[in-house]
């Protein structure tokens, strides 16, 4: 019957560890699938430690199950969970995180150990997997090994090997094991050959329904991006050899909305001079068409990127092909090294010895190499092409801080982006992936058909008070105006329809004032009529001394005070630099505690509850 194929139950982890003979579960909270790869490798280890494992998604069980997990013997539960934002829980954790909190059950007998991903330079670094090794713990789990945290502005990579190789250690003494020395080179995916699939069933780049792009469905999100036009691009900077782009994408008919302060994701492709070099290095034809699958029957992700696909379009739209490569990636091209010397080299790099860590450090951190330097360096090394697929991370989506109002431009969405490339040491020059294609795309005035890029709205917490009278403090240099600029807009259009606005006060910083003051005319604009009350520039190049944004809030305490403190006003910060806006931060604590008399202590907890209140609120990226 048709019943029986179907999954009676595809949440039941349970279920799946018995009937497969397994005794470890890795979970992973990912948003950009670094932690899900971690999660990955910790369960392919297990093998040899005679722990069957297999890696599951939160989202995707049912979390209470968590207390059937005494009924496996030696079993095992890791979670490799990553922190966002500030300090928010992946999607895909979002209901495990909640269940944790609010329900009590009795999780004696269940083995645990918690690695999270963070980043240092956030307040609220690794904030949710600190939360569920003290959380589990407290419902009765036992902590096999104490919990490892990564920091993704360091060394992420290191912190995960030291903590792995520990946490073996600690498995193997609380169960009495001993490592079997069984490496498991097993592949995940196998290869199906499919020459013989018909064109129409062949991914062409789409995300996840085939031919989408041709055939255009509300509603637009992460899976199913919207295919925008791009109506304007066009230079932002005066002069200097750096550039900055002002995008607008067209979504006239796309029944797409957005708010002020709202993200747009771009899904960007390589660089055809990378994907054919990769061909040409690993002497591949790159339109064969092939597709991966899963070998274990039971995974939910049958493949790794959306298959049939050729590899040139597997490289082109699904593959990070530019970012440097992780450790297992050298331990798994070990075997295609046809020279002793190359191989020599990446086993040494896969290793989790000092030196080992050094040469990573080193050779692939430091000196910048990504997967075609790697082939370009060590011309022994030959890896399959469809191996080579599996190991790499999936590309990821960039996000832009819209820099428009939708209530003055309904039916475009602005960004406001810088261009990334530089050399590296090794006399390389690495071209951003978005930015170098987004930069290619401009729009003609022939019949020719418009340069399009498939785009979606991310909602942000980053919005304007409820109250367009309530005053507001902008600290935004660089590109970090890009917000500032749909926030103004947005004011300054219900000015001109007759309401009240508050005082808006704005922060710039930039190089030099004839180089790189973006929307300058804009904004003096803005200060002619009114909507702009204040802005403060800090142009750090045009005289000896440097000076930022941060040295104008110094000066500014009285008004800054005036603003926050007298008038419940609110503050926002945007940027590219995150320490900036730690250093932001700790100026508004000191204006707090003189202007407002208040102890060191209560200045901190004032400034904490003007966040949760929402009068404090940051968009920053790395
Ligand atoms: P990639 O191919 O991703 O390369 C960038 C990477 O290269 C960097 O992460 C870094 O690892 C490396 N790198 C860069 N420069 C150097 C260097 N000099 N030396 C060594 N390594 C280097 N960007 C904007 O321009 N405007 C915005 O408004 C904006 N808003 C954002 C909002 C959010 C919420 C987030 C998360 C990011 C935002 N970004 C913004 C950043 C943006 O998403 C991209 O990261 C950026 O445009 C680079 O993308 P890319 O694909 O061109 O570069």
């Amino acid at each position: 019957s048709l019943s029986s194929i179907e999954p009676t139950s595809n949440s039941s982890f349970i279920k799946k560890l018995k009937s497969t003979g397994r005794s470890l579960v890795v979970f992973y909270g990912s948003q950009t699938g670094t932690a899900e790869e971690f999660a990955g490798r910790i369960a392919k280890e297990g093998a040899r430690y005679k722990m069957k494992g297999m890696v599951a998604d939160p989202e995707e069980c049912d979390m209470a199950d968590l207390v059937e997990m005494k009924e496996i013997q030696k079993s095992m539960a890791i979670f490799c969970i990553a922190t966002y934002g500030e300090g928010d829980p992946t999607d895909n954790a979002m209901d495990f995180y909640e269940w944790l909190q609010n329900g009590d059950a009795d999780l004696e007998g269940l083995n645990y150990a918690v690695f999270g991903l963070g980043n240092k330079t956030y307040e609220h670094y690794n904030e949710i997997a600190i939360y569920i090794d003290q959380r589990l713990e407290e419902l009765g789990a036992t902590r096999v090994h104490e919990m490892g945290l990564g920091d993704d502005d360091a060394n992420i990579e290191d912190d995960f090997v030291s903590w792995k190789e520990k946490l073996w250690e600690s498995v193997c003494s609380h169960y009495g094991i001993e490592e079997t020395g069984e490496e498991s080179n097993i592949r995940q995916y196998k290869l199906v050959d499919c020459s013989e699939v018909l064109p129409e069933r062949i991914f062409s780049g789409e995300i996840s329904r085939l031919k989408s792009y041709e055939n255009q469905r509300f509603p637009f999100d992460v899976k199913n991006p919207y295919l925008s036009k791009i109506a304007v691009n066009r230079e932002l900077h005066k002069s200097g050899d750096r550039s900055c782009m002002h995008i607008e994408f067209d979504i006239d008919g796309s029944k797409m909305r957005y708010d002020t302060g709202d993200h747009v994701a771009v899904y960007p492709k390589n660089s055809s001079e990378l994907v054919e070099k990769i061909g040409e290095l690993l002497n591949a034809d790159l339109d064969t068409v092939f597709s991966l699958l899963n070998t274990d029957e039971e995974s939910s992700k049958k493949h790794p990127f959306p298959c049939p696909c050729t590899y040139r379009t597997a490289l082109t739209y699904y593959l990070d092909i530019t970012s440097n490569p992780r450790t297992h990636i050298m331990k798994e091209l070990i075997e295609y090294a046809s020279d002793p010397k190359d191989q020599e080299k990446l086993k040494l790099m896969a290793s989790s010895s000092p030196e080992g860590k050094k040469e990573f450090h080193d050779w692939i951190l430091h000196d910048n190499r990504n997967i075609v330097h790697i082939l370009e360096d060590l011309p022994s090394v030959k890896p399959n092409l469809d191996h080579l697929c599996e190991l790499l991370p999936r590309l990821q989506c960039r996000y832009y801080s819209i820099s428009s109002s939708p209530k003055v431009h309904p039916k475009s969405i602005h960004i406001t982006a810088v261009l990334v490339n530089y050399s590296t040491p090794t006399n390389r020059v690495n071209k951003g992936v978005a930015t170098n294609l987004l930069a290619q795309l401009k729009p003609t005035n022939d019949e020719l058909p418009q340069p399009t890029i498939p785009i979606y709205i991310r909602r942000s917490q980053f919005r304007l008070p409820p109250k367009s009278q309530t005053p507001i403090i902008m600290i935004g240099p660089g590109t970090g105006l890009a917000p500032f600029r749909g926030f103004i807009q947005e004011r300054d259009y219900a000015r001109k329809e007759g309401r009240e606005i508050g005082e808006m006060v704005l922060y710039f910083g930039c190089r030099k004032k004839d180089e790189d003051f973006i929307y300058e005319n804009e904004l003096q604009e803005y200060v002619a009529n009114g909507t702009l009350t204040k802005l403060h520039l800090a142009f750090s190049r045009d005289q000896p001394e440097k000076i930022y944004v941060t040295h104008l809030l110094e000066q500014n305490a009285d008004e800054l005070w005036n603003i926050i403190g007298e008038k419940n006003g609110h503050l926002y910060v945007c940027g590219d630099a995150r320490s900036m806006a730690k250093d932001v931060h700790s100026i508004i604590v000191k204006v707090v505690m003189e202007k407002g008399q208040m102890t060191n202590s209560q200045a901190l907890n004032y400034v904490k509850k003007m966040e949760q209140q929402k009068r404090y609120s940051a968009d920053v990226w790395s």
